[in-house]
């Protein structure tokens, strides 16, 4: 008898298991909004113009494929620590910033709960109800306990903006509040700018420490300087806070596993202690990063050519987001006969779009239409193209009502 025989087989992924059941299914119609990977309208993979121009530079240059340091490339460091800072933040000159590169936004956040499993004992995360399924797995395996604030308003099919300040005023002083820098996962319910500023009173205020999770910088508005401008604010007020940052979506570097987490301390003293206890963590989790998404990410960032035309190109991308987003509602708005208000669908932004579509509802979008998605009502907008929205439209009306 085997020596694994107590071994249970484990429930699918709900995010990746939704890309396993749209393959198997045969139906032409079929449709996968369920990863957030960009496509292109015609719903293929893409893979930017700078991230292969980079790919080039590095062949030409014949770079060796030698181990990088624990904490990675010095080059992406710099660089991706003045891309979420602004490379004239105060911060980065007074060295108050620990960056070690890391296996993209997961590894990075599995690298901060680490850190905060070892150096604060029983201090709790406090995650948004809901969040990226993700997250809940990151901090059981690492041992942190976790709790939720409010989040998500179903009424409004917006943001529980007082229940939010209320959870995070009532959790025990010194907590980490993870928040997303921009593009809420799975919501596309951000804050407005007054409401950060009022998260940030509350968080100082009981000493909290933020800690932001970064996977759409760029993504969401179209520039990287507003999408980093939760980040900033927090980061100007002096506080000392925690960022997880990745390029799976900005530059297209799912596969690479490409980002880093950032430690933004009081002193520089400070920092150079969390970045070589950072490094202690990582080695023997995972030795060294990979340098191939690295040098991508060091060479389209440091180069002021290539850094523009990715401007261009995540413009492009988040413009395509944009255009379905409007004919979604569009096309939902002229189905007319449910007098429903579709407006919250503009409000979101990012990737994705949270319905409201119930358990039940989103059943009946994969099993009579085809339509694969999370079944907590999320949908990736990055996955629909102009052509699919009518199709879209009428699957959503069915299933509401
Ligand atoms: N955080 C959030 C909120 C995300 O949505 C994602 C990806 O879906 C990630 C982190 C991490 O992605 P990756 O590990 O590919 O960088």
């Amino acid at each position: 008898v085997s020596r694994f025989e107590g071994i249970s087989v484990a429930p699918p992924d709900p995010i990746l298991g939704v890309s396993e059941a749209y393959k198997a299914d045969t139906n032409e119609k079929k449709l996968n909004l369920g990863v957030g990977a960009y496509r292109t309208e015609e719903l293929q993979p893409y893979v930017l113009n700078v991230v292969k121009k980079a790919e080039n530079l590095m062949l030409e240059r014949g770079e060796n494929k030698e181990y990088l340091p624990i904490e990675g490339l010095a080059a992406f460091n710099k660089v991706t620590a003045e891309l979420l800072f602004g490379a004239d933040n105060p911060i980065l000159k007074e060295q108050r910033v620990a960056t070690v590169q890391s296996l993209s936004g997961t590894g990075s956040l599995r690298l901060a709960a680490a850190l905060i499993e070892r150096y604060f004992p029983g201090a709790r995360v406090l995650i948004s109800s809901p969040t990226w399924g993700n997250h809940k797995n990151i901090f059981n395996d690492a041992r942190v306990p976790w709790s939720e604030y409010r989040y998500y308003d179903p009424k409004t099919v917006g943001l529980d903006f007082e229940g939010m300040i209320a959870d995070i005023k009532a959790a025990p002083e010194g907590s980490f509040i993870l928040l997303h820098g921009c593009a809420h996962n799975p919501t596309g319910i951000d804050p407005t700018p007054q409401q950060w500023e009022k998260i940030a009173d509350v968080i100082q205020e009981k000493n909290h420490i933020p800690f932001f999770d970064v996977a759409y910088q760029g993504f969401a508005s179209g520039s990287l300087d507003e999408d980093a401008s939760s980040v900033r604010l927090f980061a100007a007020r002096g506080m000392e806070l925690l960022v997880a940052q990745s390029y799976s979506k900005n530059l297209g570097l799912y596969a690479e596993r490409i980002g880093a987490i950032n430690v933004v301390c009081l002193t520089a003293d400070a920092a150079a202690r969390v970045k070589s206890q950072l490094k202690r963590l990582a080695r023997p989790m995972y030795s060294n990063p990979p340098v191939h998404g690295a040098r991508i990410v060091a060479n389209v960032v440091g180069s002021p050519d290539l850094f523009n035309e990715w401007k261009e190109e995540m413009e492009m991308m988040a413009g395509r987001i944009k255009t379905v987003r409007q004919k979604l509602y569009d096309s939902l708005t002229s189905k007319g006969n449910s007098g429903k208000d579709w407006s919250f669908i503009l409000k979101q932004i990012g990737m994705f779009s949270y319905t409201g579509l119930n358990k039940a509802q989103s059943e009946n979008m994969t099993n009579k239409w085809h339509v694969y998605m999370t079944k907590d009502g999320r949908i990736s907008l990055a996955g629909l193209s102009s052509a699919k929205c009518e199709y879209l439209a009428d699957a959503i009306i069915d299933s509401y009502y």
